[in-house]
């Protein structure tokens, strides 16, 4: 089995891989390494086998991709998927997904410009019409890849590149099903900025949005890679961290308050501060319920003070 992977070792265009059901790479070729994991371990195999990819999966999300009925023999998916990878580049490329014994096998290839062009070059040779074919499949593929750009703007919010609402839920809802299923623990946190009404009142809208822009790409430099970062609406963010336990969510929620109230954010000559309510997954609770918790945290933070960390937990 170890063949499937090394064999294509060779070919930089195409990623390989085989995951177990929950996400984890069992086997991956360095062109999926690279694409999926992170491209500084391509040449580490130890440091990235058994890590779990799922949460790069952008669109279909990895749950939806396990989830697709079975079409010809074991074929999931046949068609244009979005993945990013821990440096936080999003790529789209064709991608086969099939269903295998020990989980799901992807077979992708991307550089497909680079494809593109060796295929021309052979083709130019050959006559017009073949360039003219050439020429149409390029157009094509830039139509499909304008589409799954699309697709991957419509989870995202344009001012902060944080996730949006829709993105937070397909988030919510793979993570939630993979924590029952895998028994792992699952946190959220929600963040609301404290007195953001006045930032807009005293500095104006665009040093608000600035605040916006800034407290968003804080939160996203103290956050893992498979934590997910979303605007969930004016000035309130949520963070989806899977495999977080209570202790370790209110621990990054803390770190993050504490940097965010340290220093102005110019024209401002006070700090800013934000307020965060943090939430564990319950056994039988689902992602509506556990955001839930997480937004009476948050607003037993605005009551005790504001600039603070809590914790709801029924009976509190
Ligand atoms: P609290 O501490 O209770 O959270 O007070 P607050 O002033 O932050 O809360 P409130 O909900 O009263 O005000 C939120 C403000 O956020 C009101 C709205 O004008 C502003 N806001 C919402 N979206 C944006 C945005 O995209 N840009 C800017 N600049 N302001 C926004
Ligand atoms: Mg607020
Ligand atoms: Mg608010």
């Amino acid at each position: 089995m170890k063949a499937f992977s090394t064999d294509l070792d060779a070919l930089r265009s195409v990623a390989a891989a085989l995951l177990d059901p929950s996400g984890v790479l069992l086997e991956g070729n360095s062109g999926f390494v690279r694409l999926v994991v992170d491209s500084r371990l391509v040449d580490r195999d130890a440091d990235h086998m058994g890590v779990r990819v799922s949460a790069f999966f952008i669109h279909p999300s990895f749950s939806a991709l396990l989830g697709c009925s079975p079409g010809e023999a074991d074929l999931l998916h046949d068609g244009l998927i979005t993945v990013g990878n821990r440096e936080g580049n999003v790529q789209t490329l064709r991608a086969r997904v099939w269903r295998h014994p020990e989980g799901v096998r992807v077979l992708a290839e991307y550089d497909i410009d680079e494809l593109e062009r060796m295929k021309r070059s052979v083709l130019d040779l050959s006559g017009d019409s073949a360039v003219l074919h050439a020429e149409t499949s390029r157009v094509n593929f830039r139509l499909r890849q304008r589409e799954a750009q699309v697709v991957a703007a419509s989870l995202t919010d344009p001012l902060t590149g944080a996730g949006n609402r829709r993105r937070l839920q397909e988030a919510l809802t793979q993570e939630v099903v993979q924590a029952h299923q895998a028994g792992t623990p699952l946190s959220v946190f929600m963040a609301d900025i404290d007195f953001f009404k006045r930032v807009n009142d005293r500095y104006g809208h665009r040093a608000g949005d600035d605040v916006l822009v800034r407290f968003a790409a804080l939160m996203r430099d103290h956050l893992r890679a498979i934590d997910v970062l979303t605007r969930h609406g004016g000035e309130e963010f949520v963070v989806v961290m899977p495999n977080t336990g209570l202790a370790e969510g209110i621990l990054a929620a803390e770190r993050i308050r504490a940097v965010f109230a340290r220093e102005p954010i110019p024209p401002m000559t006070e700090p800013a501060s934000a307020s965060f309510g943090v939430a564990e997954l319950q056994r039988d609770e689902d992602g509506a319920a556990l955001l839930e918790r997480a937004d009476r945290g948050l607003y037993m933070a605005k009551q005790g003070g504001r600039n603070r960390v809590e914790v709801y937990s029924a009976g509190s």
